[in-house]
């Protein structure tokens, strides 16, 4: 039998799972690891792996396997285990949730159960359109490139203007150069390892230009993709206008003051045929927005509590689809926990019995944070993490953990900056102190010692 129809038989999921990339992939293996067999993974692409598998360049894994890999070896991992294992439709597009509460007789009549099912709609070219029933639900949908619509860049609309991670699809999956001389506009990390990817490719990258005072990458792929390529970047510095009527010819470049303001006196030209934007990615979360989960303006991606649920009893969700990560290792440990959570879901259901623990206590960014994920806690028995990033490079400061007056933990870093994901542990007995809501705030070390 093929595949796409043993998975049409299925009347009824335990979990679907939309993306196939490293969280959805490991959310999957742990569902499946803990007794749950009726999972579907539904991905957009024609392949498992997510965006993995057009970042060739190594440097993922260190923390999940304690080895360096590529990105698409790191994939590979998890697609080795899911083979036989679990579901999956590809080139298959989840075009609408609906999650209101759909009350089903339990499928299996000796069961006799009254049943919460979630709708998931798909569209495939080998499937048509097809609606899913589904128990649970986790949403790994990842991210997205912002583009110039979002930046509004004066001049003509010529050939030759691609997002960073576009190019990185044509280069190292399709085999394809975008030009011959390259301008980069933004350093975030897809920036920055494109840089030396062009550059590697015999493409001469005549600038990167970042209007803040510092990279959003990290600090590791600024030394290695920029630095050691001699590659020219300038801080402070924006694109004031692309030039070209077909093709791109060049930009302007201006330096901008404090407040992000082009200095007109500052501008020189560039020549170039390809202009790159790697200006931010954000959380794909279409689908979820309209399905009424709520959402974290500050993120863009679904509210959820530390076991990684939304608003929506049954509903998940992890990985760059609740908060843009800078390492995958981190985007497979939220996917563990979503799939443990939804496992556990499935029990609850099947048994009845449902987890007694909903504090519902807000978790805040504090002073000079700009998120805290998760944005609420549930429970106070297992250890948490808190995933959050600041506003600003700050040297010499704390990370205070308080609820109320009562300090959690409190740790001293010698420099904190906005492109790093910054994480904190608290464990039962630190939460046993929590009173009301918690704060994550950095503190300058002067101020702690007033
Ligand atoms: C250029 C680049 C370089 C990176 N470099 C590193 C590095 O050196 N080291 C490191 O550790 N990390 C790195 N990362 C980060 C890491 O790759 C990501 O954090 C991780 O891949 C995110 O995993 P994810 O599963 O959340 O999202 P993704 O990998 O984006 O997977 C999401 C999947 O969901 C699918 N999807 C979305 N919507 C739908 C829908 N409606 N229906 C069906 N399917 C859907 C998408 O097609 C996609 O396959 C890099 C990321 C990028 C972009």
């Amino acid at each position: 039998m093929k595949k796409a129809e043993k998975i049409l038989k299925i009347k009824r999921w335990d979990i679907v799972i939309v993306g196939g990339g490293p969280a959805g992939l490991a959310a999957a293996l742990q569902a499946h690891t803990r007794g749950i067999e009726n999972i579907l993974v539904i991905e957009r692409d024609i392949h498992l792996g997510g965006i993995l598998q057009q970042c060739i360049h190594n440097g993922f894994g260190l923390h999940h396997f304690k080895e360096e890999l590529t990105g698409p070896e790191y994939a590979q991992r998890f697609i080795d285990e899911i083979e036989g294992k679990i579901d999956y439709l590809l080139d298959a597009m989840v075009v609408d949730l609906d999650l209101q509460e759909h009350d089903f007789q339990g499928v299996d009549d000796s069961e006799n159960l009254r049943e919460k099912i979630k709708k998931v709609s798909v569209m495939s070219p080998e499937l048509g359109y097809q609606v899913f029933e589904t128990r649970s639900l986790i949403l790994a949908t990842g991210c997205r490139e912002r583009t110039r619509g979002a930046l509004l860049i004066p001049g003509t609309r010529p050939a030759g203007i691609f997002t960073a991670g576009s190019v990185q699809r044509f280069v190292n999956i399709e085999g394809y150069l975008p030009g011959k001389k390259a301008v980069i506009l933004g350093s975030g990390d897809i920036g920055l390892i494109m840089a030396r990817r062009l550059t590697l490719e015999g493409i001469d990258v005549k600038l990167i230009c970042e209007i803040m005072p510092y990279s959003s990458g990290l600090t590791r792929n600024i030394v290695q993709c920029v630095e050691n390529f001699n590659i020219p970047i300038k801080y402070n510095h924006t694109i004031s206008q692309i030039h070209g009527r077909h093709r791109v010819e060049g930009v302007s470049v201006c330096e901008v003051d404090a407040e992000r303001r082009i200095k007109p006196e500052t501008e020189f030209f560039v020549e170039c045929d390809t202009l790159l934007l790697s200006v931010g990615l954000i959380p794909e979360n279409e689908i979820s927005l309209s399905s009424g989960i709520l959402m974290d303006p500050m993120t863009s991606g679904p509210l959820i509590n530390e076991s990684m649920a939304s608003s929506i009893e049954g509903v998940f969700a992890c990985g760059n689809a609740v908060h843009v990560h800078d390492l995958v290792d981190f985007v497979s440990e939220e996917g563990i926990k979503a799939g443990d959570a939804a496992a556990d879901y499935i029990a609850s259901m099947k048994n009845g019995k449902k987890e007694s623990e909903a504090l519902r206590i807000p978790i805040r960014a504090g002073s000079r944070v700009r998120y805290v994920v998760p944005q609420f806690l549930d429970t106070k028995k297992k250890n948490i993490k808190l995933f959050f990033r600041v506003t600003e490079e700050i040297k010499n400061c704390y990370i205070n953990i308080e609820s109320h007056t009562e300090q959690l933990r409190s740790l001293k870093k010698r420099i904190v900056k906005p492109g790093e994901m910054l994480q904190v542990e608290l464990s039962p007995e630190q939460l046993l102190k929590v009173q009301g809501d918690l704060t994550v705030s950095i503190d300058l070390a002067q101020e702690v010692m007033d």
